[in-house]
């Protein structure tokens, strides 16, 4: 069988990787790809990114299965396209994404059917949303309403900051559409974990646990990115608190979209806040695998990825049991110099490790160019993603930064305390 992933990064890579191991791929293509899928021989890359183009290419291919990895796709209808055109497609509607494309959206719909999350309003009026911040103060999360790569969201410490962020959304429009409205909300303390399930539409399959790691520094300093290191499985989330998230916020969550009139299928991402008292609640919803998590989650997976994903298109994930690598996965992320603001593209990498059982490397922004042509260059902010796998999470980190350490390319930056949340634990 042949199969497409959509997108091009380490997630997609991942995802990429694993089924094709399954012995029923015939290959899989990935569009538009990166420097790692242009490499394996049970990959080819496709230069289509435009979703009709993309539709017409798997028809004339024969494809029997398409899975999503970003959500731009997924917000801009590629679901809905595919099924009327009766291609197979794992992944929200685009009703269902907007669980993830509008924050106001999904706070509604989470007060609605009582699913625990901060307190909030949403404004379009800056005046309002100043006022607002006054009679609340600070600390306070103000939130672009739409899709902003990670960026639209400010966790203000003062009051200072927080009417900045208003104005910056509001008045000046930095997110343009997306920050048209914004969500201000109460400031959660407590640690994060990513709880992602696959659904059917009736049915709902746990994956294993995760933690990532936001900032760009050490001890969860600096900027925020999108992701610098994710490991699996995250020890906060203990089988009670598992049931507790699946009870509280996951079944209802699906069961509440099924009320409102939408069905959700696809990759459901919770991401938590849990406090000090252990209750969770749910600060985002993201309608698709995350990233970097998928790549820890993904090496410890022993289950056949493609099996999985035809019970997720024709409705069965009730018959799947998904088997895990005991293991911890620790992945680290490797950035371009300028990441996160201004990642410089260019740079040539080093050779990679290969693949063993103890370790692997995605790639994201890579892409093979160079002086030669044939070099691995740096092409985005995130390049490269090492994961290693190991008894615990210390012998886990030191497989992962032993391949790091073999890695490099001019200016690059990369956390080395991935995983120290579940060091304590
Ligand atoms: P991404 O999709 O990249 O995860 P996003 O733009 O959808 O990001 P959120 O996940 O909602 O944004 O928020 C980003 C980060 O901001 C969270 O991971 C968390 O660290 C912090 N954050 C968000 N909401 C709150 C809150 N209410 N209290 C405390 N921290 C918060």
């Amino acid at each position: 069988m042949k199969i497409l992933v959509v997108g091009s990064g380490g997630r997609e890579h991942a995802l990429a990787w694993k089924l094709a191991q399954s012995e029923r791929i015939q290959m899989v293509y990935v569009a538009p790809g990166n420097g790692g899928t242009a490499h394996d021989s049970r990959m080819v890359n496709v230069n289509i990114t435009d979703l009709h183009e993309l539709a017409n290419f798997v028809e004339k291919e024969h494809i029997g299965l398409t899975v999503v990895g970003p959500e731009t796709p997924l917000a801009g209808g590629i679901v809905n396209l595919f099924r009327a055109r009766g291609l197979k497609i794992f992944g929200p509607t685009k009703e269902a994404a907007q669980l993830e494309s509008s924050k106001d959206f999904a706070k509604a719909f989470m007060q609605r059917h009582g699913i625990p999350t901060a307190k909030y309003q949403t404004f379009s009026d800056v005046a309002q949303a100043h006022a607002y911040i006054d009679a609340n103060g600070a600390p306070i999360v103000i939130k672009a309403d739409g899709l902003a790569a990670g960026k639209g969201v400010v966790v203000a410490l003062s009051l200072e900051e927080a009417h900045r962020a208003v104005d910056d959304m509001l008045a000046d429009n930095r997110f343009g559409d997306a920050g048209a409205r914004i969500v201000i909300e109460e400031f959660l303390a407590g640690e994060e974990a990513s709880f992602i399930v696959m659904c059917d539409g009736k049915n709902v399959l746990p994956l294993a646990t995760s933690q990532d790691h936001k900032r760009l520094k050490d001890h969860d300093e600096g900027p925020n990115t999108g992701g610098m290191g994710a490991y699996s499985p995250a020890p906060i989330v203990t089988p009670a608190m598992h049931a507790r998230v699946m009870r509280e916020i996951i079944n209802p969550t699906i069961a509440g979209m099924t009320r409102d009139g939408i069905v959700f299928t696809g990759f459901l991402y919770a991401g938590l806040m849990i406090d000090a008292e252990g209750n969770p609640r749910t600060l985002e919803f993201n309608c698709r695998m995350g990233d970097p998590e998928t790549q820890p989650i993904m090496a410890r997976l022993k289950t056949d990825l493609l099996s999985v994903m035809e019970h997720a298109v024709n409705g069965t994930l009730n018959q799947v049991e998904l088997e895990w690598d005991r293991r911890t996965a620790v992945g680290v992320v490797l950035a371009a110099a300028g990441y996160p603001d201004a990642p410089l593209k260019g740079a040539v990498i080093s050779a990679i490790p290969a693949e063993t059982p103890e370790s692997v490397t995605f790639h994201a922004g890579t892409a093979v160019g160079g002086e030669t042509g044939n070099q691995l260059v740096v092409t985005g902010g995130r390049v490269l993603c090492s994961v290693g796998l190991g008894d615990s999470v210390k012998l886990a980190q030191r497989q992962a930064y032993d391949v790091v350490d073999q890695i490099s390319f001019d200016g690059m930056q990369c956390r080395r305390d991935i995983g120290w949340r579940g060091l304590k634990h």
